[in-house]
């Protein structure tokens, strides 16, 4: 049997092995065999390095983990008659059931079991990664191969910032880790006016300013009554986009929407939450949970905003070689970095 390099959470406590493990077998029908290039760590991977409470109850182990990568086809199963070998690609995390209603009315982000990609089965933090061919998107020529390897949190940026029409509009993004980064720079390129964006750790903050928000402030420290005095704002910010998962961020930005304002929520909290929903309620708020990407509308777009200037590139603030992986999630627990890639060559 083949044998490949792979991360692998072996047993049930914190860290990653570096381990020899068999090679997937040869693809069935509609299977493609993908040669991982480059890899990025997740806050999802670092849950699982942690082996938190959720990392816990939903990984089955030994298990191969990673999802954010870009590599090459290295092989198809039978009836995939559209990609070549050597055709560059990214895979999309989330193998949708193709049954229920959603999936069968073509809104498979919606799907009702959908299987993570190095969460519930192998993933891609591998030498290869077996993916169904609906789930593997080819990267076009001229994208840059770190920004195909982050398709998939740059698609969750993207999923949570067209969701509403930015042009002209206020937009305030609690929030700057790397989708909050990748949010930042999606407004600004298609046309809000002013893109405030919030965190609490400063090299965060600092990263928010090189992404391109008007202003990048300290949630802790500034008042955002200030920060609209500031930018001569009136009224209240039109869209918000939670990006941080807490609570008292989300409980910030409802205090300084305008009347009718849009948000859409993608940062996941871990406990239910104590907000007056009145502030919801008497402004006429739409919330919009946002959940993965829409399969393949997001990666559609995401690649025609590359093609026209949108520029990511210093989300990604760390390289690292396979053989110190245990660096890099270092750098990634530590929060003082943006995406942080790995390469497997
Ligand atoms: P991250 O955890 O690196 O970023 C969160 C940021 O929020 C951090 O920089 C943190 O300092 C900041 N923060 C904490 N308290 C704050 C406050 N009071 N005000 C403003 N900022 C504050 O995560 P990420 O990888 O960028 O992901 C963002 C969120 O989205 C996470 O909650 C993650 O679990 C979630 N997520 C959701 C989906 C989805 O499909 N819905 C997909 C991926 C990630
Ligand atoms: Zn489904």
């Amino acid at each position: 049997m083949q044998k490949m390099r792979a991360l692998v959470k072996e047993r049930a406590e914190v860290g990653l092995q570096l381990q020899e493990v068999p090679r997937p077998a040869a693809p069935a029908a509609q299977e493609v065999l993908v040669k991982v290039h480059k890899a990025a760590i997740c806050g999802t991977d670092v849950h699982i390095w942690n082996w938190d409470a959720w990392a816990q109850k939903t990984l089955p182990l030994p298990l191969v983990v990673g999802h954010e990568f870009v590599g090459e086809v290295a092989a198809c199963g039978a009836g995939v008659d559209d990609l070549e070998i050597g055709t560059r690609v990214t895979g999309e995390g989330h193998i949708t059931c193709a049954r229920c209603r959603n999936c069968l009315a073509g809104k498979r982000h919606l799907c009702i079991k959908p299987r993570g990609v190095g969460v519930e089965r192998a993933g891609a933090f591998a030498d290869f990664i077996l993916l169904p061919r609906p789930n593997v998107y080819r990267i076009a020529a001229g994208i840059d191969t770190e920004v195909a390897a982050i398709y998939d949190p740059l698609g969750n940026a993207a999923h949570t910032a067209l969701e509403f029409d930015l042009v002209g509009e206020d937009v305030l993004v609690t929030g700057a880790g790397p989708i909050g980064l990748m949010v930042t720079a999606i407004a600004r390129h298609v046309g809000a006016r002013h893109v405030v964006t919030t965190d609490v750790n400063p090299q965060r903050i600092q990263l928010a300013k090189a992404m391109g928000a008007t202003l990048a402030v300290n949630a802790a420290q500034v008042e955002m009554k200030t920060v609209m005095q500031q930018l001569g704002m009136q009224e209240g910010f039109d869209i918000g986009f939670e990006m941080s998962g807490n609570e008292a961020a989300l409980r910030q930005m409802l205090g300084c929407l305008n009347h009718g304002a849009k948000v859409s929520l993608l940062g996941i909290f871990t406990q239910p939450l104590n907000i007056d929903w009145n502030d919801i309620i008497l402004k006429g708020i739409t919330m919009r949970g946002i959940y993965g990407r829409k399969m393949f509308d997001t990666w559609y777009k995401v690649t025609s905003m590359l093609q026209s200037g949108l520029d990511i590139a210093k989300v990604i603030t760390h390289r690292y070689p396979l053989q110190e992986f245990r660096t890099a999630f270092e750098q990634m627990r530590s929060g003082k970095s943006g995406k942080v890639i790995i390469d497997w060559r």
